[in-house]
C-alpha cells in the first residue's frame, strides 16, 4: 500500500511478527506521542536488521508509556552491503555528520579508531548509536551499520582479517587514485580514514607495509575528514555497492 512509504519509522530491537503486541519504552514512547504526536489507532512502522519491516498500529499511548501491534509485514530483511569505514573520531558535530551520511550511504561496519593524532578519543558509543539508529530510521534502511568498540590503529592492523582488503586514504598523496583501487577490489573491503590532523610519517610506513593496505590519493586538495569519509564511501558504493 503506497501510504505505507509516509508513516513514521522506528527501530525496534525487538521480535516482530503478526499480532505481536509490544511495549516500548519510555524514550519510544515520548517520541511516539509528544515528537510524532501518534495517538491510539494510529499507524507506524517498526525494524530491525532480522525480522525486516512491519505495519503496526499504536494500541495504547500516554506520556510515558505506548504499546503496539504488529500488523503485517512490508518489507523482508534486507543487510546493506559488506563495507567497513574506520575513522579518527574528530569534534562532535563533524562527527555526527560522518555517522549520518556513512549510515545513509549504507556503511555495514563502523569502526572508530585512536590514531597518533586523534583529538576525540573520549566518544560516547551510546550517544552514537542513538544517532546511527535515527539515520537509519530516516534513511529506511532494514538494518543498522554496526559499531564497534573504539579501538587502537596498531592493534586493529595486528589483528586484521584474512582476506578483507584495507584502503587507506592517505592525504599525503603519492598514491593511486582512490576510484581506480575502488573500481578493481575483488574481495570485502575497509575503508580508512585520518584524523583533523592526519597520519603521522610512521603511522604511514607501517600502513604502506602491510600487504592487506592500499594507498589511495582524493585528489590534490586536503579535505577534512567528514569530506573524505563521505567521498570514500560514495565512490565505493558507485563501483562495488548497491548503487548499481
Ligand atoms: N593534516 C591535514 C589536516 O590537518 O587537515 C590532513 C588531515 S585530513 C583533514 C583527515 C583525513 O582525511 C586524512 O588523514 C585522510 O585520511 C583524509 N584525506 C583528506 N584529504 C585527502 C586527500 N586529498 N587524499 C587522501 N586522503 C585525504
Amino acid at each position: 500500500m503506497r501510504e505505507n512509504y509516509t508513516l513514521a519509522r522506528l527501530y525496534l530491537d525487538h521480535d516482530l511478527a503478526e499480532d505481536a503486541v509490544i511495549a516500548l519504552s519510555k524514550e519510544q514512547a515520548h517520541y511516539l506521542g509528544n515528537v510524532l504526536r501518534l495517538s491510539s489507532g494510529d499507524a507506524l512502522r517498526v525494524f530491525n536488521s532480522k525480522d525486516g519491516e512491519w505495519r503496526a498500529l499504536v494500541a495504547d499511548i500516554n506520556r510515558k508509556a505506548a504499546r503496539i501491534e504488529i500488523t503485517e509485514q512490508l518489507r523482508a530483511p534486507k543487510p546493506c552491503p559488506d563495507i567497513w569505514l574506520c575513522f579518527a573520531p574528530v569534534r562532535k558535530h563533524r562527527n555526527a555528520f560522518i555517522l549520518e551520511k556513512a549510515t545513509e550511504l549504507g556503511v555495514g561496519t563502523l569502526q572508530p579508531l585512536i590514531t597518533a593524532r586523534t583529538q576525540f578519543p573520549k566518544i560516547r558509543l551510546d550517544k552514537m548509536q542513538a544517532q546511527i539508529i535515527e539515520a537509519s530510521e530516516q534513511t529506511e534502511r532494514l538494518d543498522l551499520p554496526m559499531l564497534c568498540e573504539t579501538r587502537d590503529l596498531s592493534k586493529m592492523l595486528d589483528n586484521w582479517p584474512e582476506g578483507r582488503a584495507l584502503i587507506f586514504a592517505d592525504e599525503a598523496g603519492d598514491a593511486e587514485p582512490a576510484m581506480n583501487v575502488l573500481q578493481n577490489l575483488s574481495g570485502p573491503a575497509a575503508l580508512l580514514i585520518g584524523p583533523e590532523g592526519g597520519f603521522t610519517a610512521e603511522e604511514r610506513e607501517i600502513l604502506r607495509a602491510k600487504s592487506f593496505v592500499t594507498a589511495v590519493t582524493l585528489g590534490p586538495r586536503i579535505l577534512r575528514a567528514d569530506t573524505a569519509a563521505l567521498s570514500m564511501l560514495t565512490l565505493w558504493q558507485a563501483c562495488s555497492g548497491d548503487w548499481k
